[in-house]
């Protein structure tokens, strides 16, 4: 499945692309639904999508937005039209080339739930997009709780039981790779050379990527809130002790080092206990809103791999 957004163009590439994968000689026992989700598009993507053909076992499935929502949200309504036993997931601008399906298969067969394509070395990418995403993975690994791979990518193949956990997810800014990580299952990376955008140009700005990642840093941990308020106890720890020490050298000892603390300086430290209190009453907030938070996102308790006996609600599981 694809998501589209104005990429007429990219529409028919991806097609042909496809069909010919599925023509190929060890991929033709496979039946192949190609589904584009139209993330409302303004220009001929419509169009170009209805002109596609089925084929021996190729069948073409489209949705179309009333208007752009976003990948993300292209990506979720594309996983709920999902009939099949696995999807694969992959851009329509042929940056994750088809020619890979068979080697995600593979790993299928082979007992994957989940294959992730990683990207290999990317000469696409400015300085600036690189740093960027080498610093974000060093913070996401730090602070959150689910593994994620250095340029893992969001072309994925799944399998109909992951499909089916990730319909599950009811929060609303998502981040569609993040939670498929979250939901664990046996995974596999395969690594990929991405291929320059056909045609046009990404419609991901620096800007809308640096919103992807707070979104995605904010939506997996607490814990930008929570060093603040780390901070504080340590602000106000230290204030405080010296606080305490400076009253007593002074008023108690009558000054007896001879440090001759100016007043200035005691208002200062004053200050700095005063600030401590407040960011460690913000870390102490953040612990509410953690609880919160993970109320409204509503995130399934636990994920079931399988099982047996029970009620009869034992999913056919590989
Ligand atoms: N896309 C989408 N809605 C949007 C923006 C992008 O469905 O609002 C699709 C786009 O058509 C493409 C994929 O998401 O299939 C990746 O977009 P793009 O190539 O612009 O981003 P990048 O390659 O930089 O990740
Ligand atoms: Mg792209």
């Amino acid at each position: 499945m694809t998501p589209a957004y104005n990429e007429e163009a990219n529409v028919p590439l991806l097609y042909e692309a496809v069909k010919a994968v599925f023509a190929k000689k060890d991929m033709a026992d496979y039946d192949c639904e190609l589904i584009y989700v139209d993330d409302g598009s303004r220009d001929g993507t419509a169009a170009a999508i209805d002109k596609l053909t089925n084929t021996k076992n190729l069948t073409v499935k489209f949705v179309r937005f009333s208007r752009n929502f976003g990948k993300e949200a292209a990506v979720s309504a594309g996983m709920q039209e999902v009939t099949g036993e696995a999807v694969v997931i992959l851009d329509v601008d042929m940056q994750h080339p088809p020619a890979y399906i068979p080697d995600f298969v593979r790993r299928w067969e082979a007992g994957a739930d989940v294959v992730v394509g990683v990207r290999s070395q990317d000469e696409h990418e400015g300085l600036i997009k690189s740093w960027g995403s080498k610093l974000f993975y060093i913070l996401m690994a730090r602070i959150s709780d689910v593994d994620i791979v250095p340029r893992s990518t969001d072309f994925r193949l799944l399998d109909r039981h992951v499909v089916n956990e990730f319909n599950r997810f009811t929060e609303r800014s998502r981040i569609n790779r993040g939670l498929i990580d979250w939901l664990g299952f046996d995974r596999e990376y395969i690594e990929f050379k991405p291929d320059e955008r056909a045609t046009g140009t990404p419609a991901y700005s620096t800007k809308k990527l640096i919103n992807l990642a707070l979104n995605s840093i904010t939506s997996h941990s607490m814990a930008p809130l929570r060093f603040a308020g780390y901070l504080g106890v340590g602000l106000t720890l230290f204030a405080g002790l010296l606080g305490v020490f400076i009253i007593f050298e002074n008023y108690v000892f009558h000054d007896a080092m001879q440090l001759k603390i100016s007043n200035v300086a005691m208002l200062a430290i004053f200050t700095v206990f005063l600030m401590g209190m407040v960011l460690s009453s913000l870390g102490l907030i953040a612990r509410y809103i953690e609880a919160i938070h993970a109320e409204v996102f509503n995130r399934p308790l636990y994920v079931v791999r399988r099982k047996r006996g029970g009620n009869d609600t034992e999913r056919p599981i590989r």
